[in-house]
């Protein structure tokens, strides 16, 4: 059995360019639970709200229910499900999921695979990322699953590494109210946040804890802009702006220069904002050259 090749053919069931990714969601899901308990079932009344969320965010634009790729996984051979009656799914009644305590895992012969193979885990899950979603998304969304690329690639599945807190997100976005901390961006399609991000101040693989005080709640430009050191954190919470950026268009000059000097926007009352000593690796570290003088408008 080629487990790779039997991971693409998952995209086989998209029509002419239809995107259906329930299925690769689904998958990726119960790898990353595989990663954290090879053998733990994922209860469908548990895991279905973790599964609403990642089919209303990285899903098309149709509603959709769990339901459907946790049934129908079924049938690719990689994933089982059983009720508290015996083997086999009920279907794709939600209500029938429910209240037959229906659970899924990946199959016998997957894990066993997973077991045998160290590096297997990691070339599904590229596979999965790689034939279903474009590359600016596969970082968020192995946050947002808990799936430990890295870790899965290398094959080391060491209980002794630190593990990503999959709450990170949730907590900081919420701190700062879904709102970018640096021009107060809060896009959202329905009630799902978009082009909002949970940026570390002080890098997770430089000990950056997942922790409120060590994140930032930014849009997609300014985190890219803050993780390239053209942005940063100064005294009282103010923004920097890097004298090494130029950009001349009123687009660079409203969206980045007049940035400097500017206080932080949250996080909300009761909330920890950035540590001193995060804020200061952030500057040592990340941040380019010296700070532009604030602007004064
Ligand atoms: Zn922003």
């Amino acid at each position: 059995m080629d487990w790779v090749e039997r991971t693409a053919q998952l995209r086989q069931w998209t029509r002419r360019g239809t995107r259906a990714p329930h299925k690769p969601l689904l998958f990726l899901y119960a790898l990353s639970r595989f990663q954290q308990d090879a053998d733990g079932e994922l209860r469908y009344s548990a895991v279905e709200e973790d599964l609403r969320r990642l089919l209303a965010e990285y899903g098309p634009g149709n509603r959709t229910t769990p339901a459907y790729p946790f049934h129908h996984l079924v049938s690719d051979g990689v994933w089982e499900v059983r009720t508290e009656r015996g083997p086999g799914s009920p279907g794709t009644g939600v209500g029938e999921l429910r209240a037959t305590g229906a659970a899924g895992r990946l199959t016998p012969e997957l894990r066993a695979a997973l077991r045998r193979d160290p590096s297997l885990l990691g070339r599904m899950t590229r596979v999965l990322l790689d034939l279903n979603f474009p590359p600016s998304l596969h970082g968020e969304l192995c946050e947002a699953v808990g799936l430990e690329l890295e870790e899965a690639e290398t094959g080391q599945l060491s209980a002794a590494r630190r593990r990503r807190d999959r709450r990170m997100r949730e907590m900081v976005l919420t701190a700062y109210e879904y709102r970018c901390a640096f021009c107060g961006y809060d896009g959202s399609i329905g009630a799902v946040p978009v082009g909002l991000e949970a940026a570390h101040v002080r890098w997770w693989a430089f000990d950056g804890p997942d922790d409120v005080e060590n994140g930032l709640c930014l849009c997609s430009l300014h985190h890219k802009l803050f993780d390239k050191g053209v942005l940063g954190l100064g005294e009282g919470h103010r923004i920097l702006v890097s004298q090494s950026f130029v950009g001349r268009s009123t687009a660079a000059r409203d969206h980045v220069i007049a940035l400097a000097g500017r206080p932080v926007i949250g996080p909300q009352p009761g909330t920890r904002p950035v540590a001193a000593d995060h804020r200061s690796w952030h500057t040592g570290q990340v941040f380019h050259g010296s700070p532009r003088p604030t602007t004064t408008a």
